[in-house]
């Protein structure tokens, strides 16, 4: 295990395209360039809140001693580290933004991990940036919080994502109108180191392509697909990566439906090319099912980002990416006709994970319809959609009653009908399996969480800690290590009725 001040960084991104290297941080537009070279700006006094114990030791850090920490709050940078500021563009609800650029994330640098693979460090919440478009460049203790136990989060749950080393306070404040009505208030500001093998979103393409810098987007794209896709060559290589693209964004999308998450912000500059889960801001998981929720009150009224927008909107997001790629290949066509396969990719992907979490040996041709028929009960009859799956692995018959304690209202007799309408179906289904039913229970255990962090749980936690009690967060970053177990079962309760309205609770705004 190695301290982080002690660490040899590597800089392979920055050593390999341009950039601009004056450290200017002053709001600009950076044409011909891929990042700014930016230092974070130092922070009164870091102190840790969380640490991400078994990140850190996949990475082979050490736990933070103080100039470590001065690190992770960036007061310090050391020799071998080149922090920079990554300029990409990107379509926002729909609409050509232009220009973005991390506007208050900073990668330190590229650390090498005892398997031999790089990990980036980079510091979000860590002061202004030559992208940050005359915003602070700094993020408060609510949002980092959310972002930090989030991602370690989803990581515990299986859904790709980038991770989370510390959580840091930095005695700073940070003004932020919370609701938008005009009454910001100060609010204690925080730092998180996040961790990803890279940290590449559809719009650093976007961005080379909208400026017409064809050479040096044909250098990114053969950079990437050497660094991060070894196995993707030869002439079609183009093709063939976004191919394996749109298959992870595919795959990301049905794993975000089984667990019932939300993102809120599914913009092009949100959208890692990876196929990871990135830049946690409004999320929600689903408490009641409700597949047009969407946690972002900035989303409202259209709900582009809801539930079950979600794979759609992957789908139109590829097509930016796709549209940036097109310069580059000989037959743009050829790039509609993997797009065009998106839904048939989505849907293999999703009916399997369905029949994991109904407990089904496999996806028969009349399942199909049955799925859609479950979805539409789920949605209209409002369960707490992570109660309501773990009381299904219990049932051994059907009955309304065993999934009374998954409402949030009580049935009418219509919606008991249907609701038993359904279980039936389910029930003769079940019984046609082709494996016993421990089996058909291990696979719904494993597909099912029966932990989830809810909002309100989270904004539980801030209010806490911000009144100095750290025990509700403590307990949280022990639950989200174990979320298809019993163990948490403290937290198996739905949503309170206080929570439903509360700001946090539910919807956020996009103030972070
Ligand atoms: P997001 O919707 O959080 O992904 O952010 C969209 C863009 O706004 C990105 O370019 C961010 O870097 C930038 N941004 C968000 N908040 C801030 C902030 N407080 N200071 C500077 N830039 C920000
Ligand atoms: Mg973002």
């Amino acid at each position: 295990m190695h301290p982080l001040s002690l660490g040899i960084f590597q800089n392979q991104f920055t050593d390999h395209f341009p950039g601009d290297e004056t450290g200017n941080p002053q709001p600009r537009s950076t044409p011909g360039m891929l990042y700014s070279l930016t230092t974070p700006t130092p922070v009164k006094s870091p102190l840790l809140l969380a640490w991400s114990n078994d990140l850190a030791a996949e990475l082979g850090i050490a736990f933070p001693n103080d100039s470590d920490l001065q690190i992770l709050g960036g007061n310090q940078i050391t020799a071998s580290m080149k922090p920079y500021a990554a300029c990409y563009a990107g379509h926002q609800f729909g609409h050509w933004a232009g220009q973005l650029g991390d506007g208050r994330a900073i990668t330190l640098g590229e650390w090498q991990k005892p398997d031999g693979g790089f990990a980036e460090l980079q510091l979000k919440g860590s002061g202004i940036t030559p992208y940050s478009r005359g915003a602070d460049g700094r993020a408060v203790l609510r949002s980092s919080l959310r972002e930090y136990l989030m991602s370690e989060a989803m990581h515990h749950l299986g859904v790709p994502t980038t991770r989370a080393l510390s959580l840091v306070s930095t005695g700073d404040g940070v003004m932020r109108d919370m609701f938008y009505n005009g009454f910001p208030e100060m609010e204690p500001g925080a730092i998180v180191m996040r961790v990803a093998p890279s940290f590449l979103r559809f719009g650093n393409f976007e961005i080379l392509a909208a400026r017409k810098e064809i050479e040096q987007l044909q250098r990114l794209v053969n950079w990437t697909i050497s660094r991060y896709f070894p196995d993707i060559n030869g002439e079609e290589k183009i093709l063939l990566w976004f191919e394996e693209v749109l298959k992870r964004t595919a795959k990301l999308m049905v794993e975000w439906m089984r667990v019932g998450f939300v993102h809120g912000v599914m913009n092009t500059d949100n959208m890692s090319v990876l196929g990871l889960t990135i830049d946690y801001g409004p999320f929600s998981f689903l408490d009641d099912y409700d597949s047009n929720f969407t946690p972002n009150t900035t989303d409202l009224p259209g709900r582009r980002y809801a539930f079950d927008k979600q794979a759609q909107v992957g789908q139109w997001n590829l097509g930016c990416f796709a549209g940036a790629l097109a310069p580059l290949v000989k037959d743009a066509q050829a790039l509609v006709a993997i797009l065009e396969n998106y839904a048939t990719t989505y849907w293999r992907f999703y009916y399997e994970m369905m029949a994991g979490k109904l407990g089904l040996d496999e996806v028969r041709d009349d399942d199909i319809a049955f799925i859609l028929e479950w979805n539409k009960m789920l949605d209209n009859l409002h369960p707490d959609m992570t109660i309501f799956y773990q009381l299904l692995a219990s049932m051994d018959a059907p009955s309304v009653e065993h999934f009374n304690d998954s409402f949030y209202d009580a049935l009418n007799e219509d919606e008991q009908l249907i609701l038993m309408k359904v279980l039936t179906q389910y029930h003769q289904r079940i019984n046609t399996n082709h494996i016993n039913k421990v089996a058909s229970q291990e696979k719904m255990k494993l597909s099912n969480p029966r932990f989830i962090l809810r909002n309100y749980l989270l904004q539980q936690a801030i209010e806490f800690l911000q009144n100095g009690d750290d025990s509700l967060f403590n307990k949280l970053q022990i639950a989200i290590k174990s979320p298809y177990s019993n163990a948490n079962d403290l937290f198996f309760v739905k949503r309170p009725d206080w929570a439903k309205q509360k700001a946090g609770c539910s919807m956020l705004s996009c103030s972070s």
